[in-house]
This record gives C-alpha cells, structure tokens and sequence, in this order.
C-alpha cells in the first residue's frame, strides 16, 4: 500500500500539509503525525506534497 511519509529531520512544521490534508497530517508535540488509515486520500495527499516548502513529504510503497 502507498502511504506518505514526512522526513522529520527536513520538516520546519510550517502547517501547510495539516491545513491541505487534516485528515493525514497533524502536528503533534514538534513533529509531524502521518495518521494509519488503510487508504489515502491521494488528491489531498498529492497538494499537500506539492506545496510543502521543506519537500519533505514522500509516498512510500509498504
Ligand atoms: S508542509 Fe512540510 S514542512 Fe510543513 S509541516 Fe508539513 S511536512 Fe513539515
């Protein structure tokens, strides 16, 4: 399954995926929380990628 994945050391937790996409992304305590779903929304999740200033936001297959 694809889901997406936040390279922590890169995130500056500008907000800009938990505002595109709240139903993934959430900043949790500094970091950056990517939510267990068993699917993604991939439109949402595709936004989110595109307009995160650090470009640290992947899928990954797993
Ligand atoms: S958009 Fe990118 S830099 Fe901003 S909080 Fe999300 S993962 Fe971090």
């Amino acid at each position: 399954m694809k889901m997406p994945v936040v390279e922590l050391s890169e995130c500056i937790l500008c907000g800009v995926c938990e505002e595109v996409s709240p139903s993934v992304f959430s900043l949790d305590m500094g970091y950056v929380n990517v939510a267990e779903l068993s699917a993604y929304p991939e439109t949402e999740v595709d936004e989110a990628i595109k307009n995160c200033p650090a470009d640290c936001i992947t899928w990954e297959e797993s």
